[in-house]
């Protein structure tokens, strides 16, 4: 099965990927997580995505859609995947589907998380991630069961993104109602758009991605 997670920054598309990664076997796709490496390996690539990713902007859809597309020429990506965090323009969208199409791959469902922008500000800059494993957490939202200590991997060393602050999470809502928003419309068109609550509590988000995903899976099988 392969999916799009679509929503703003902090809408909790990491949170539900890695949750259907170990639910479903999916592999998560995040061009987020792919550029950050970039910059911290100081290659080509991430010297130019540095100053872009700090201001809140979008990184050229060139750089984007190549990286893109060596992940997806990997073998893993046979298992089924979500992409988070991609396509973010009408361009990559474009270029997603060619991919796709060379590969004869297709998408099953495209999820809008819908949340409203008021709370952004607060779950991106209470967001943090277990340096070790990559689990995400929030200050109030989603704390570890044990103070300082990571659910998943007992982990106890923790990161925050550089460009988790009020000032660029705004850019970055900026960016997604001029330049992603507008996929929306382009998916419901190809009838794959669905939407679930990103306002509720994670537990229930992932009820509502499970329904969407037992629903649609007969759907997919009905259409083979
Ligand atoms: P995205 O990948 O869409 O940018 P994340 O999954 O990283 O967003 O979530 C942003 C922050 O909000 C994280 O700290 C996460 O723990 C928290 N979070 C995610 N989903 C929810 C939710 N439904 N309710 C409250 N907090 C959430
Ligand atoms: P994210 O981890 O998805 O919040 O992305 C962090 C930052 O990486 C964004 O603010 C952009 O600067 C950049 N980025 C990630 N994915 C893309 C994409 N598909 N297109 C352009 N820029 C991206």
């Amino acid at each position: 099965m392969n999916l799009i997670l679509l929503g703003p920054p902090g809408a909790g598309k990491g949170t539900q990927a890695q949750r259907l990664e170990r639910s479903r076997g999916l592999v998560q796709l995040s061009t987020g997580d792919m550029l950050r490496a970039a910059v911290k390996a100081g290659s080509e690539v991430g010297l130019k995505a540095k100053a872009v990713m700090e201001a809140g902007g979008l990184v050229s859809d060139e750089i984007v859609v190549a990286i893109i597309a060596d992940r997806i020429a990997q073998p893993d990506v046979a298992r089924g995947f979500i992409l988070d965090g991609f396509p973010r323009t009408p361009a990559q969208a474009q270029a997603l589907d060619t991919m796709l199409a060379q590969r004869g791959l297709k998408l099953d469902h495209v999820i809008e998380m819908k949340v409203d922008d008021a709370i952004m500000v607060d779950r991106v800059t209470g967001r943090f991630t277990c340096a070790k494993c990559g689990a995400g957490y929030h200050d109030r939202f989603h704390k570890p069961k044990v103070e300082g200590t990571c659910d998943q991997c007992g982990g106890h060393e923790f990161t925050r993104r550089a460009d988790d602050n009020a000032d660029t999470v705004r850019s970055r809502l900026d960016a997604y109602h001029a330049q992603t928003a507008p996929l929306l419309p382009y998916y419901q068109s190809k009838g794959v758009l669905r939407s679930v609550d990103g306002m509720a509590e994670i537990d229930e988000v992932t009820r509502q991605l499970e329904a969407v995903l037992a629903g649609g899976a007969s759907l997919a099988r009905a259409a083979n």
